[in-house]
């Protein structure tokens, strides 16, 4: 069998080792220590934002980004549909109620319109939500300005689920950074990683050095152990912030080389009617963390076909996200979108989307054969 590709696996540059050898060096491997620190630093030196808070996952992040926001039971939180589960399960660590967004063409992030009429419904009801969880799908940014101009109408905060997009720019900005409060996911499969771990960013120092108390357990300033509030164990430990400082000096030469993957797949392709490459929006810049790329209505190929014949060759490849609201877990809650009939746009992308092979170790040999067993089937 020859070696698998994979849709996007860790890729380590030469300085990872030196910042984790350090670390066992001076004895550093609890939460904690020079690593952490600096990580965060950079990260916030990176992306141009004041503060930041290096935790054990993105799924972390989300959770202590709602709790800083206040978000109890039965409060209300808008979340894009279209994501992995991970951006809305921390909505109910907390009790609250998400409600789904569907997702607009341009950028199968969540569409401004839709959410414009669900703030309208909510205001019916008298229940606008709390915050609004917009998601930055596969390396490439919302429309923030029409976003946040509807939630600054209705006085909400915004929490930037920048976990794939972590070094893609919208309007010059950096991803993760316009709303009120950022996430980041250092996990496996991303642009860059620690292994595993995630990174809660935002402008407001204050709210960063309270997700710090409460992701060391809650633990006040006192000799002994004393507790006034719930506490969460979501630090980063300092054995793989060591990893994360030597990912973040690769970062831009990763975006290079996932830039070409996607430049590769839109040429090789562009004479093929029935496909699509996910379209780039003209007010940013992707990470291209995944080449995405939808089949038309009505095409005979499935993506089942693609995803079935690369896998016999060993190539790993993914359908679209599955829309949050068609999750048997999530099936009682309410979605939103501007479509009427029976698909809305998160679902189209679901069923006819197929996320390619964007690994940054693949050779040239390895993308002509991805590309010439998919052209095959056509
Ligand atoms: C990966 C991911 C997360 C979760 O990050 P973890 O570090 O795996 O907890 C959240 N949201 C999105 C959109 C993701 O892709």
């Amino acid at each position: 069998m020859s070696k698998r590709i994979y849709l996007a696996s860790p890729h380590m540059g030469s300085e990872e080792l030196k910042f984790v050898q350090e670390a066992f060096e001076t004895n550093w491997i609890a939460p904690m220590g020079p690593n952490v620190n600096f990580f965060e630093t950079e990260m916030a030196n990176y992306i141009g934002i004041n503060a930041s808070a290096a935790l054990s996952s993105g799924t972390a992040a989300i959770h202590l980004a709602l709790k800083s926001l206040n978000i109890k039971e039965n409060d209300i939180v808008f979340c894009s549909t279209l994501t992995f589960s991970a951006s809305c399960n921390p909505i109910i660590y907390q009790g609250a109620i998400p409600v789904f967004i569907d997702s607009e063409y341009e950028s199968y992030n969540m569409c401004p319109k839709a959410l414009e009429k669900a703030f309208i419904e909510a205001k019916e009801k008298n229940q606008i939500p709390k915050a609004v969880i917009v998601v930055n799908l596969y390396g490439q940014s919302a429309d923030l300005d029409k976003i946040k101009e509807i939630c600054d109408r209705y006085n909400v905060p915004i929490i930037e689920d920048a976990a794939e997009s972590l070094g893609a720019t919208y309007k010059g900005r950096q991803s993760g950074t316009i709303g009120e409060m950022g996430i980041y996911s250092f996990n496996g499969n991303k642009i860059i990683t620690t292994s595993g771990g995630g990174m809660l960013v935002s402008n407001n120092e204050i709210a960063i050095q309270k997700a710090k108390f409460w992701a060391t357990q809650s633990r006040e300033n006192e000799r002994h152990y004393e507790h006034l509030e719930l506490g969460f164990n979501y630090r980063m430990s300092n054995v793989v912030a060591g990893i994360g400082r030597g990912q973040l000096k690769k970062l831009d030469e990763r975006i290079e080389q996932k830039k070409a993957i996607y430049d590769t797949y839109k040429n090789e392709f562009k004479d093929i009617d029935e496909i699509e490459m996910m379209p780039v929006c003209d007010y940013g810049r992707p990470n291209y963390w995944l080449s995405v790329m939808t089949l038309k209505e009505g095409c005979k190929v499935e993506p089942l076909d693609i995803i079935l014949a690369l896998e016999k060759e060993n190539i790993e490849s993914r359908p679209v996200w599955k829309p949050m609201h068609l999750q048997p877990f999530y099936k009682n809650c309410k979605f939103v979108s501007i479509v009427d009939g029976n698909k809305s746009v998160a679902e189209d992308l679901f069923l006819r989307g197929i996320c390619l092979p964007s690994d940054t170790k693949m050779s040239k040999e390895d993308m002509n054969k991805i590309i010439k067993i998919i052209k095959g089937l056509f």
